[in-house]
């Protein structure tokens, strides 16, 4: 397994060059993209003349930052300037940004090498990548399954080597699920720790930008160059930023954690009780001390974020009139246009979604529906700063299941929306969280441990999830990949 310190160590050492590195990556996409269907867009020649110029930083002497040289892979609902960004909707077919957003200019300035823009559900709305407007992307584990959603693409890029890192987004779940699904480390910071100007918006209340990593260590890295003040987005937090790799210790000596009891219920599979509950006895062995939580209002979550999450997507996605961007699917005149390019370039999930939101913001509902969503909101969080005043960690499953077959939800979307059950309320509440390996089921498939952190506590979630991957072997393992 390759970890960013390792070719970082390669790199410094002239042991390979960083354009063997993107040259090996981009062979290995190009083999495994007829089955596994990851990237929307691969960026070949940014990508090598990107190595060539920090190998010539090498030549030259200079010190390399730790990310310098390392493959990454972006979700393609983040603008880069010059690079098609279609949030896998046919609507944003030949969009082109103009501009680049905060995160992918960080991280080009860190000089990680973009090798491309990975699949997800059209416009995030997802949680198996089916949703997809171009096409499904395969799980690495077992390809007849998916690889969870919205950053499916993302998730699967990083599990089967495509890419060393990537970028996600999470607004109910879409970095974590998918990360449990696909076997490797997810994490969505706390609201407003990232900036997400020209991250294309679904619902701007809960939207995070996160890392996908094969350890804890590579996640710290990669959240430690995205985070921090951006004046462009009036969300982002003024705050100080530590080293979080200082915090990757082995011992969980005085940490106390908290086992959601509510998520151990109905509709969890039983494997995965079993072997997230196993995960909650080694935290202990490693000196956690652990106790049993309650946050009554969590299963609330899903209800309450089918509300807010639809609403803010309706207004969000009113800006797609054929004017701005994308494609224009008539020119009769205005109403024709604007219509038959929504119905022509949204698909049904979309369409569902922009319909739930409209009815629920409309005079006469808007008080029913989106302000009682909003008031539980506020119940669901104070369940969780009820349980801050006892541990310092929350765990509890990712997702209720391992990776499901393609089409076995497609056409039940409230069995799709279950997946999420888990991981929403963590997003309503703006929190912190971080799925990490745990397990396998008899079909060995992956399953997640989530661990939920106080608002900026993510040194937390470093901490628990290294002195966990320490303690286990379930990160090195590999897909059993063509
Ligand atoms: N699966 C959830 C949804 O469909 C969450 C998506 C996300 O986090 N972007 O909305």
């Amino acid at each position: 397994m390759t970890s960013i310190r390792t070719l970082h160590q390669q790199l410094v050492t002239k042991e390979r060059s960083a354009v063997e590195i993107a040259t090996a990556t981009l062979e290995r996409i190009q083999a495994l993209e007829p089955k596994l269907k990851s990237f929307l867009c691969v960026t070949a020649d940014q990508a090598l003349a990107t190595a060539q110029q920090v190998d010539a930083k090498i030549a030259r002497g200079e010190t390399l930052g730790l990310l310098e040289g390392i493959p990454i892979a972006i979700k393609d609902n983040l603008c880069t300037q010059g690079v098609p960004t279609t949030c896998a909707s046919r609507i944003l077919e030949g969009f082109i940004p103009p501009y680049e957003s905060t995160v992918t200019q960080k991280l080009k300035d860190a000089g990680a090498v973009m090798v491309g823009k990975t699949n997800l559900d059209e416009f995030a709305m997802g949680s198996s990548t089916e949703n997809s407007g171009y096409q499904v992307t395969a799980n690495p584990w077992d390809l007849s399954r998916v690889p969870g959603g919205s950053s499916g693409g993302s998730a699967a890029a990083v599990a089967a080597d495509e890419c060393v890192v990537a970028l996600g987004s999470d607004t109910g779940g879409s970095i974590r699920q998918p990360a449990s699904l696909c076997g490797v480390v997810g994490l969505k910071p706390t609201y407003g720790l990232v900036s997400r100007f020209g991250l294309v918006a679904y619902a701007s209340s809960l939207d995070q930008i996160g890392p996908f990593a094969r350890s804890v260590e590579d996640s710290a890295i990669l959240l430690q160059a995205i985070a921090g003040y951006d004046a462009k987005d009036s969300t982002s937090l003024n705050v100080e930023i530590p080293d979080y790799t200082q915090f990757l210790k082995p011992s969980l000596k005085g940490l106390k954690i908290g086992v959601i009891r509510e998520t151990f219920g109905e509709g969890l599979d039983s494997v995965v009780a079993e072997t997230v509950q196993a995960a909650i006895q080694q935290l202990q062995k490693l000196g956690a001390e652990i106790k049993e939580v309650s946050c009554p209002r969590f299963r609330y979550g899903l209800p309450v974020y089918y509300i807010i999450a639809p609403s803010e997507a309706s207004a969000n996605l009113a800006r797609y009139d054929a004017v701005k961007y994308g494609i224009r699917a008539s020119n009769r005149n205005l109403m024709e246009m604007y219509t038959q390019t929504r119905a022509q370039g949204f698909g049904p999930e979309v369409k569902r979604r922009i319909m739930l939101g409209t009815y629920a913001l409309s005079a006469g509902y808007y008080d029913a529906y989106y302000l009682k969503a909003q008031k539980v909101r506020t119940l669901i969080k104070e369940d969780f700063d009820q349980a801050f005043s006892q541990v310092d960690v929350l765990v509890c499953p990712t997702a209720p299941t391992t990776a499901f077959r393609a089409g076995e939800k497609t056409t039940d979307p409230l069995s799709m929306y279950l997946s999420d059950l888990m991981t929403i309320p963590v997003n309503l509440a703006g929190l912190p969280s971080m799925s990490l390996p745990c397990g396998f089921d008899s079909q060995h498939l992956p399953i997640g441990l989530q661990l939920i952190g106080n608002v900026l506590r993510e040194d937390r979630l470093f901490h628990v999830g290294y002195a966990y991957e320490q303690a286990t072997t379930w990160h090195q393992q590999k897909p059993p990949l063509v």
